[in-house]
């Protein structure tokens, strides 16, 4: 608050204590109220009680600070005096409202009390001044009602089936012959009041109370108190919204949408916020109030189709009021409108809420119309980052996903790991997915697995989406999908998968190989049959090239903004791509390298040769092995630099468990493997076996893995820098320029990226003598286990490079296995003891702290070391936001979601500017 000992902030008029800026104390309603009175639009009067007596009211047991009670009164008056209405008035009497609003809109999870100061005099008194008994007595019944409900907390009961006020008022219905609410005679309602008043007695014990002032204290204390209630809670858990905020509460007078003809009411919207053209539109009713808009009963009419026949003076005045609250906000406004007897008073603006075509669309609409600048444009609030998404991937037809939850083909729910939707066919196997597809490549598949190795990859290449019953959102199906920009959910717990029946199950529902499921990455959400999918635009054109840039303006909205995000951003933007037609889809994205190429990806369609180089005791029967690997590796590579055509290509040495190519559960999945494998090696298959199971691990993460692999197994790191270097001179020799970086996993002590980086030198410079080249490379090192960022200085003395792996970081500095960690995590972010998905965004107190001293260690040893990052996290916003403040040079991420990324790093810029 500004001033301590202020309590109330008056507005009406055309005078406000507060203003918009005051949002944090008034709430976004409470702000938006004063705002609206100081530039001229009619609001009726009130007053607003900040938020901090909501935290006061929650900290002191629902008491408030001394003082307020003096200055409410005070306010009151001022409200009466602006309206020409006394509370409790025998001839005009003042009916207020009073309603929460938090800084950041929670529509419906808080309450609201409407017509107070109603009683046996009073009800009376607005009938005579309105001329309208049925209305007044109609407000009453309406007051009872949700006072009785939100403040008396009179509702249905355990084994209860109605709300005890609904289930008289039906009765009173039935009795009376009417279909509607509004089909009660006066004298009916009036019996439905006294009926009302005494269900509240039998329940609570006492009376309904008729003091007005009794009645306001009563509504603010609930307005406050349902700042606690679960759904708000649960609200603020999913949105990210402190607990700490609390809610402001708006005690405002009353005016009538239901007072005949010339009445209505009706929430409006400056522009369209599904698509965002422009234009005035939304919902009204005539002789309503407002609450029968959001109710459903009567089925509200359009703005923008009737509203201009039926009282075109209305519609008119709306219009001049959109205006100007466009031109001062500088935003599109969502606004809540009462007309009461011919007079339009705004009740509410604030800024829409629109999904992510609209955000676009509007944004740069509002800098062509010259409204706002560039940098306006690209500010977090207008365009969240991370709704660039929805431009970027399929997405479910809107009307098609209601039909199928209102049908209950809701399945089960997962972790939200690949954006999109897809539905298709399931299939449980990669081999199953890949015969389906070579038969019919258009039907759709969705490949389902327990969890996915990356020897699930072939499947997952032909298949449409992903489903697993385990994992989180870094384990293997969430980033291998993500990179192939695929709709994916993990983690699908209550989903069980039989391979030998061919089925999913979820409870009683069994589905089989064959059936049609769908996913939206988006939400989780997982449904039965067949949901319709649109494709993207900005893809067709960008990636498929099935539009033309000058025929889809939805693309050219996209690059105009996508201009202004490269003109303001200082961290550069790289991808994880380890095959060129990746590589490329990046580029087209924007991506200006590749951060990370997982070499292992490669080894997947050379199981044989891979296994072979596993299973040799001998190092020169392992040289051969692996030998035989070289030319596949050659090419890969020789392709990544064509695709990338002189942008930096940093390839990491191999990483993973050897388990992943061969381990026990293969040797049993795949009936043969043994016997072949025993062929191929000239051993028996007792000794495949017993070889294979020498390899088993306990904790593979942190087993041999990383450096680890090629210190033990030097000839690996020599093949691999070799076809790299070779790869880059035939590259070269061809015209495109190269820059490769070679880059150590895994690395903890500065002697193990010492060991690494001589292999990979004598390497090259064999490869250069043998070829009369040079190429100019450099080696660096991942930094993904806490003692690389603690000894970051000592590393750097060898290291040419860094880059944060988040995924290895985040397991490492928290202990929490990035592949087992979907077993407690909703646990956890339910009771709020983490803020957030530590795979998905970083942990900045903690895996931020090691990245802030691998930063400073690093530099302190080569002021100008190239950091970056390329554990998941590249391409979530909030992470890409603390990368350009710890002084990163880029992040990389997978393809689809580097436009996200460059709006995440232009937004920082500016913000920090
Ligand atoms: C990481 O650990 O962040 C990383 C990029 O490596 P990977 O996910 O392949 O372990
Ligand atoms: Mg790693």
């Amino acid at each position: 608050m500004a001033d301590e000992s202020k309590y109330v902030y008056f507005f009406g008029g055309g005078e406000a204590d507060g203003s918009a800026e005051m949002k944090n104390s008034l709430g976004g309603k409470g702000a938006n109220l004063a705002e609206m009175t100081r530039i001229g639009v009619q609001v009726p009067a009130g007053f607003t009680i900040p938020t901090e007596i909501c935290n006061y009211y929650s900290d002191n047991d629902g008491t408030y600070p001394e003082g307020l009670r003096e200055q409410v009164a005070e306010a009151l008056k001022q409200v009466e005096e602006v309206m020409g209405a006394e509370l409790g008035s025998k001839d005009n009497p003042l009916l207020v409202s009073c309603r929460s609003g938090a800084r950041e809109s929670m529509p419906g999870m808080m309450d609201t009390v409407l017509n107070i100061g109603l009683n046996e005099q009073t009800v009376q008194a607005l009938a005579e001044h309105s001329g309208n008994e049925t209305f007044a007595w109609d407000s009453y019944r309406r007051f009872i009602q949700m006072f009785g409900d939100v403040v008396l907390e009179v509702r249905a009961r355990e084994g209860e089936h109605h709300d005890p006020f609904e289930a008289l008022l039906e009765a009173k219905k039935t009795a009376a012959g009417a279909q509607y609410d509004s089909d009660l005679t006066a004298e009916q309602l009036q019996e439905l009041v006294a009926e009302f008043k005494a269900e509240v007695k039998s329940r609570t014990g006492q009376d309904f109370p008729d003091d007005p002032i009794d009645q306001i204290w009563a509504a603010i204390g609930a307005v406050f108190g349902s700042w606690n209630n679960d759904r708000a809670v649960v609200y603020r858990r999913d949105y990210g919204i402190p607990h700490s905020w609390g809610t402001a509460c708006n005690v405002q007078a009353m005016v009538f949408g239901n007072l005949g003809d010339a009445c209505a009411t009706g929430v409006g919207l400056t522009r369209d916020c599904s698509m965002g053209a422009p234009g005035f539109n939304g919902d009204y009713l005539m002789n309503a109030q407002g609450e029968d808009v959001v109710a459903g009963i009567r089925t509200p009419k359009r703005i923008e189709t009737s509203l201009k026949d039926e009282m075109p003076e209305v519609y008119e005045q709306l219009e001049t009021i959109g205006k100007t609250l466009e031109n001062h906000y500088k935003e599109v406004q969502d606004i809540e409108f009462t007309v009461q007897k011919g007079r339009v008073w705004l009740l509410q603006t604030r800024n829409a809420k629109r999904t992510g075509f609209a955000a676009v669309r509007i944004a740069v609409d509002l800098v062509n119309e010259g409204l706002i600048t560039p940098t306006q444009a690209l500010e977090k609030r207008r365009i969240p980052a991370d709704d660039l998404n929805q431009l970027l991937q399929p997405i479910f037809d809107p009307a098609g996903k209601v039909e199928a939850q209102e049908a209950g083909r809701l399945l089960t729910r997962g972790i939200n790991a690949g954006p999109g939707a897809a539905s298709g066919r399931i299939c449980l196997t990669a081999e199953e997915a890949e015969r389906l597809y070579n038969e019919t490549p258009d039907e759709p598949l969705i490949l389902v697995r327990r969890e996915t190795s990356p020897e699930d990859l072939r499947g997952m290449r032909v298949a449409q989406g992903i489903l697993t019953a385990f994992g989180g959102a870094s384990s293997h199906a969430a980033l291998v999908s993500r990179q192939m920009g695929k709709t994916c959910i993990v983690g699908a717990n209550e989903m069980n998968v039989d391979y030998e029946a061919g089925t999913i199950s979820v409870g009683d529902t069994v589905l089989n190989t064959g059936d049609w499921i769908s996913i939206d990455g988006f939400t989780g959400e997982v449904f039965t049959g067949q949901v319709t999918t649109k494709s993207s635009e900005v893809v067709d054109v960008l990636i498929h090239k099935t539009q033309a840039p000058e025929d889809s303006e939805a693309y050219q909205r996209f690059a105009q903004l996508m201009e202004w995000v490269d003109e303001y951003r200082t961290l550069g933007v790289r991808t994880n791509a380890d095959q060129p037609d990746q590589a490329i889809e990046a580029v087209a994205f924007g991506a200006e390298g590749i951060g990370l190429c997982r070499t292992e990806h490669m080894f997947f369609s050379h199981l044989a040769e891979i296994r072979e180089m596993i299973l040799a005791r001998d190092p020169a029967i392992r040289q051969d092995a692996v030998s035989k690997l070289l030319p596949f590796q050659r090419e890969d590579f020789a392709g990544l630099f064509r695709a990338m055509d002189g942008r930096p290509v940093t390839i990491r040495l191999l990483d993973p468990p050897l388990h992943e190519f061969l381990s026990e559960r293969h040797l049993e999945e795949q009936p043969g493997l043994a016997e072949a494998l025993a062929t191929q090696l000239d051993i028996s298959v007792e000794e495949v076996r017993s070889r294979t199971a020498e390899l088993h691990e306990e904790n593979p993460m942190l087993g041999h893995r990383g450096c680890r692999l090629g210190i033990v197994f030097p000839e690996i790191t020599a093949m691999q820098a070799r076809a790299i270097m070779e790869a880059a001179v035939e590259a070269q020799a061809d015209g495109i320029t190269v820059h490769p970086e070679v880059m150590v996993p895994l690395v903890g002590y500065q002697a193990e990226i010492d060991h690494q980086a001589a292999i990979v030198r004598e390497a090259a410079d064999a490869v250069f003598a043998e070829t009369g080249t040079t190429i100019s490379y450099q080696i660096g090192t991942m930094i993904e286990v806490p003692r690389a960022a603690l000894r970051s200085d000592e590393i750097a003395e060898t290291a040419e490079f860094f880059s944060f792996g988040t995924n290895d970081l985040t397991q490492t500095c928290l202990g929490m296995s990035r592949d087992d960690y979907g077993g407690f995590i909703g646990h956890y972010r339910e009771n709020d003891i983490v803020p957030h998905d530590p795979f998905q965004s970083i942990d900045q107190g903690g895996v931020g702290r090691l990245i802030e001293l691998g930063v400073a260690g690093g530099r302190s040893t080569r002021s100008e070391l190239k950091i970056g990052i390329c554990g998941e996290h590249g391409g979530d916003p909030a992470s890409v936001m603390f990368c350009h403040r710890a002084g990163l040079n880029y992040v990389s991420c997978s393809p689809y979601r580097v436009p996200i990324a460059r709006l995440a790093a232009a937004q920082e810029a500016l913000a920090s500017e």
